[in-house]
């Protein structure tokens, strides 16, 4: 964790430094103010988000005077990510049926690698998992979760390239079923055709598992570093199925962890987990304290 902590302060501190060096100045005057809201709306915070911190922190620090403003950033940047939302991952059934995960996302966003350093961490804590490869429209995807599956010794239910996606997500579940296992997660076809396609696709794979298992989470997959685009991605998967978590990836590789803070607010749910690496160690659970502290370098 603290290997991690280190890596996402390397690449955020950046704007925590930028802010506290603006903040710090002699007199906050109206280009100060608005050298602020530009390093906010370039770290990808959004724009109402940046607008409400800028009018806080003016505020506070007109009432409270400059002091500490390491302290009051940080208070106002912790509210922004909003420490009270609950962040656990719903892995487990009910009775005998195992939790179903279903990951979504673009192609690329890192929907598989995620799916493999998931079952790590829940191997790592004695849960017993079955993989469902049911990206079918990629026969790499299939093989490559296939190999995080031996990578972390749980069996992968694969489908034939081109096959239903649905059909792989029920014959995975089955399996899970079968096995007994804790939980099943299930990889999902990421190519963005239209909404309507995507709907019903996305729509179709969770209706086939909820026959046999509670779906106890659907965790979107976004890339930290694709900014404006990623956001609009988001909305069309959220639109089409209910999004529970969210999993940003890549945040190693972007200075603009404000994303956080904008796929929240779009979307009103939670960051869940963050990808840090391409390793199958580097996810971690996002821990708003944490991130605010990396933000702050
Ligand atoms: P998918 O198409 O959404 O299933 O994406 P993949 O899981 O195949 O990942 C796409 C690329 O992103 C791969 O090269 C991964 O190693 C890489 N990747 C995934 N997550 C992360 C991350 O958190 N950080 C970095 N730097 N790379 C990542």
């Amino acid at each position: 964790l603290v290997r991690l902590r280190q890596r996402l302060a390397g690449s955020q501190g950046t704007l925590g430094r930028g802010l506290l060096a603006l903040l710090s100045r002699e007199r906050l005057d109206e280009d100060t103010w608005e050298d602020i809201e530009d390093t906010l709306l370039t770290a990808d915070i959004g724009v109402a988000p940046t607008q409400e911190l800028v009018e806080r922190l003016r505020t506070r620090l007109r009432v409270e005077g400059s002091a500490d403003p390491r302290a009051v950033l940080r208070e106002e940047l912790l509210a922004l990510v909003d420490p009270t939302m609950d962040r656990a991952l719903q892995v487990s059934g009910e009775g005998d049926e195992p939790g179903v995960v279903l990951v979504v996302g673009v192609n690329g966003a890192g929907k598989t690698t995620t799916v493999g350093k998931i079952a790590r961490i829940l191997v790592a804590e004695d849960r017993s998992v079955v993989l469902g490869a049911a990206d079918t429209f990629r026969a790499a995807a299939v093989e490559q979760l296939g190999t995080w599956g031996e990578r972390v010794g749980v069996e992968t239910v694969k489908g034939e390239e081109g096959a239903d996606p649905a059909s792989v997500a029920f014959r995975a579940v089955e399996e899970g079923r079968r096995a007994g296992v804790d939980t099943v997660i299930v990889d999902t076809a990421g190519r963005l055709q239209n909404k309507q396609g995507l709907m019903d696709e996305l729509g179709k794979v969770k209706r086939v598992v909820e026959k046999q298992a509670p779906v106890t989470e659907v965790l979107l997959v976004l890339d930290a570093t694709t900014g404006q685009n990623g956001m609009i991605q988001a909305r069309v998967f959220s639109d089409a199925v209910d999004v529970t978590g969210i999993v940003l990836t890549k945040l190693d590789g972007s200075a603009k962890g404000g994303i956080v803070v904008a796929v929240q607010r779009e979307l009103g749910v939670p960051v869940k987990l963050v990808g840090l690496g391409e390793g199958a160690d580097d996810l971690a659970p996002f821990d708003a304290g944490a991130f605010v502290d990396a933000l702050l370098g």
